[in-house]
């Protein structure tokens, strides 16, 4: 009898699996080498389906992720699990920089008509975004996830 049920789906070199590096290529088997390609992104990995592991052959420290059937699991993200704590100190970096400034622009106003009055709210914009921009790398770097990368695939799909 035909049942529909859960389907065990181990990892094997005859698959195509996403890619887990900029997740819009595909994984295929390199022919004649234990290893795997990504269509888009050009890089390679080597699985270990004895433990349902991928790790990716072309970067030091190499990354790895676990397939759990469906999909990719970042094995060292478990490692970096990022609390509270740490998002309290990313958010006291965007906030606290910006918040010094315009409080002393407020508390020590320049002189109003002059010629650089305009200064410390543009120098308080500039902290605020460059300071955002800085824990957001932070935590794309954190999770490995290859913004540029990631944009460029779909601005290509976009145009095609
Ligand atoms: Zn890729």
């Amino acid at each position: 009898m035909f049942m529909f049920k859960e389907k065990e789906n181990p990892l094997s070199y005859q698959e195509i699996y996403p890619c887990p590096v900029c997740r819009c290529g595909r994984l295929s088997n390199i022919a004649l080498m234990d290893a795997f390609g990504c269509d888009v992104c050009r890089h390679i990995f080597t699985i270990h389906p004895e433990k349902q592991l991928l790790k990716m052959a072309d970067r030091e420290p190499s990354i790895t992720w676990r397939w759990n059937g469906q999909s990719w699991q970042g094995e060292h993200i478990g490692n970096l699990e990022l609390s509270w704590f740490y998002w309290l100190a990313a958010l006291a970096i965007i906030i606290f920089p910006p918040t010094l400034i315009g409080l002393s622009a407020f508390l020590f106003p320049p002189v109003s008509g002059s010629v650089w009055a305009w200064f410390p709210i543009m120098w308080t914009v500039i902290a605020f975004l460059s300071h955002l921009f800085l824990v957001l790398w932070l935590i794309a770097e954190a999770y490995q996830f290859p913004v540029f990368l990631y944009l460029r695939t779909r601005w290509q799909q976009l145009r095609s």
